[in-house]
């Protein structure tokens, strides 16, 4: 579903991404950690191509990312093209980002009603469901100053899926959040992995790469330090960066 081959991005004369070669199947849960500043956020931002990369080559579902190619020339997709491809992948930050004038409800029926044209009441009942589904069927009509963090990112991650994507990047979804509220996020990712969806989740959760992970990838100054399957990683890690990194928070 994603494919990073030699992945390099620089800002100004900084080399943040050093060569990513890696491989996301489909219904995967992908996972990555790694200190701060390894180039975590820079690689999600760069599979929608809200960072552009610099030498190498990433795909999305075998679509090049931000480019189209002919024969061995690339070009740049214009801003339609590349908001067409980002329709099918969601994104979930670590700080809530709902619109603040709209309800619940509201944030998750703007994108399907503004992008894809559906009318309001079948937008407006398919967001019903989705917030079902993350458990805040009842919080419909609250704005966001009126929910939790948790239950904000529980809406966020709703209004993601109300596009129906195809892939979904988590960027710590629950690092800013009260450690009473995290395990409510967790779960519905958790249920979102059941469901098959494929999902790169950049995580400080150890315990949820391990449980919910089908592969971890350990980055440290912009490359891939070691992966393999989360357990293994993260029980037999065979790098001494990895063991300095897993020393601290685990
Ligand atoms: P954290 O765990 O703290 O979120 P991270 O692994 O997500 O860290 P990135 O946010 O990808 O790290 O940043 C990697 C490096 O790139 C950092 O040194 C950062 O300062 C630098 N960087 C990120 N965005 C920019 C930017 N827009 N301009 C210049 N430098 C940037
Ligand atoms: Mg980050």
């Amino acid at each position: 579903m994603v494919k990073a081959e030699g992945v390099h991005k620089s800002y100004g004369p900084v080399e943040v991404l050093k060569g990513i070669d890696l491989e996301v199947k489909r219904g995967e849960v992908f996972c990555l950690i790694g200190p701060s500043g390894s180039g975590k956020s820079t690689f999600l931002r760069c599979i929608n191509h809200l960072e552009k990369i610099n030498a190498g080559r990433l795909w999305v579902d075998g679509d090049l990312v931000g480019y189209r190619q002919k024969g061995e020339k690339l070009h740049e997709l214009g801003e339609r093209e590349v908001a067409f491809q980002r329709r099918d992948i969601g994104m979930v930050f670590q700080r809530f980002n709902l619109f603040p004038h709209m309800t619940a409800i509201e944030n998750v029926m703007e994108a399907p009603v503004r992008v894809k044209g559906q009318s309001k009441a079948d937008a407006r009942e398919r967001a019903g469901q989705l917030l079902e589904r993350v458990g805040l069927g009842d919080k419909a009509r609250n704005y966001p100053s009126q929910l939790s963090g948790g239950q904000q990112q529980r809406v966020a991650i709703a209004r993601a899926l109300a596009m129906e994507p195809k892939l979904m990047l988590f960027d710590e979804p629950t690092s800013a959040l009260d450690p009473e509220l995290v395990g409510d996020v967790l779960d519905v990712m958790r249920q979102l992995a059941e469901d098959g969806m494929t999902m790169v989740v950049v995580t400080h959760e150890m315990g949820f790469a391990r449980e919910v992970g089908d592969a971890l990838v350990f980055m440290d100054g912009g490359v891939v330090v070691e992966s393999g399957h989360p357990r293994e990683v993260l029980t037999n890690p065979q790098h001494d960066r990895t063991k300095a990194f897993l020393s601290k928070v685990l």
